[in-house]
């Protein structure tokens, strides 16, 4: 089983904090589609061979394609017969419409990714958000008129300056739409802002224009952030994701859980068990080598894991999830060093064992990457 990846790069707008690969440069988008279908068509047979079980589109901004191009990539994929448990695309909230939401149910899409970050306009202004608060619940309703049901928001925490309650204010406002079948959602991830070198925001935060949450503030927020969700009856399944019961997201699931999977698009990444690969982030590059039909070599690097990267991945994957890693999967010639180092983790609380599978407990989460790094070969 895996999972299909298709990256779209364009935005309509560079929002302050993003470092992702997009451009804002919207006229090539059919070229792109069209140089989309040709790498479909050209790797049809990985497609095939790995039984995929998940569509995902993200982006940069997908629903700033039109349905025509969408409609053009996803049937070069269900050309080959492929059959989907989730299909999911990335939507800016200002993007959906009611033609657009039916549109993409009628694609066969039934999970749809909402990009909301806010839900205060001074804030998404600060940001550079397209859109406005009142326009999620728009969107939201839209969707539920369509049929997509399925429906996954992003909220970020610890905005510049922001207080406890300013996050406490904006959880409420989120999940205040719980309560109302027309806006109710599914699936809610919640991130804490990076200040990524050559951003705006990053600019801002050198300057001294803006101000950086202190460490201790943003862990009072991601600790708000868990309570609130457990008190929805949300289950906490990976350190930034929350779903309701039966709603976690497949696709995103299968990079914590070892799941192959192909990324298809400018600068998307893939993964076969035994080695990544990556397209280049370079979209003239991409768009040159398959309009003229080169082969994936010209756009595409790769590297073959080590024993000590699939370690390391293990740890860095599994140990995100509230499904732990279970000890069978750690290779044996690295579980002495494995159990020495997690041995302090297990004495202050920070993890647990129930006799098969290590977890990161909740109240650690927030600190995990610097506990997985020490568990590292
Ligand atoms: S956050 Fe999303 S919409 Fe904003 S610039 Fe980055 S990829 Fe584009």
């Amino acid at each position: 089983m895996a999972g299909i990846y298709i990256h779209i790069p364009f935005c309509k707008s560079r929002c302050t904090y993003c470092a992702f690969y997009s451009t804002t440069d919207l006229r090539l988008r059919t070229t792109y589609a069209d140089a989309l279908c040709r790498e479909i068509d050209a790797r049809c047979s990985a497609l095939s061979v790995a039984e995929p079980h998940t569509l995902y589109f993200g982006g940069g901004t997908p629903s700033l394609m039109s349905l025509e191009d969408i409609g053009r990539v996803l049937s070069h994929i269900t050309s080959f017969g492929l059959q989907f448990k989730e299909c999911t695309i990335e939507c800016n909230p200002e993007d959906i419409t009611d033609d657009y939401a039916m549109a993409l149910h009628s694609l066969g899409f039934d999970r749809v990714s909402l990009g909301v970050q806010t839900l205060f306009d001074v804030r998404l202004r600060q940001l550079n958000r397209r859109h406005n608060a009142l326009k999620v619940s728009d969107a939201i309703k839209a969707l539920h008129r369509a049929g997509i049901t399925n429906i996954s928001i992003d909220l970020i925490y610890g905005l510049p300056d922001e207080t406890l309650e300013e996050w406490d204010a904006d959880l409420n406002r989120a999940l205040s739409m719980l309560d109302s079948e027309d806006t109710t959602f599914t699936h809610l991830s919640a991130y804490c802002l990076s200040y990524e070198d050559g951003t705006p925001l990053y600019r801002q935060l050198q300057s001294g224009i803006v101000k950086e949450t202190d460490e201790e503030q943003e862990l009072s927020m991601y600790r708000l952030l868990c309570e609130r969700m457990r008190e929805v009856g949300f289950e906490h399944y990976e350190i930034s994701n929350f779903a309701r019961s039966g709603f976690r997201s497949i696709h995103n699931s299968g990079y914590w859980n070892g799941t192959h999977y192909i990324g298809i698009g400018v600068a998307a990444h893939s993964y076969d068990g035994k080695r990544r690969s990556w397209n280049l982030s370079d979209l003239k590059r991409y768009l040159q080598a398959w309009g003229r039909g080169a082969n994936l070599p010209d756009v595409t690097e790769q590297e073959l894991l080590s024993a000590e990267d699939h370690y390391n991945e293990l740890l860095m994957t599994r140990l995100r999830t509230s499904d732990g890693l279970d000890e069978k999967l750690i290779d044996r010639s690295f579980l002495a060093y494995f159990k020495t180092q997690v041995q302090s983790f297990l004495d202050n609380g920070d993890m647990e064992y129930d006799g098969t599978t290590y977890l990161i407990s909740e109240k650690a989460l927030f600190v995990s990457d610097s506990i997985i790094a020490t568990l590292f070969l």
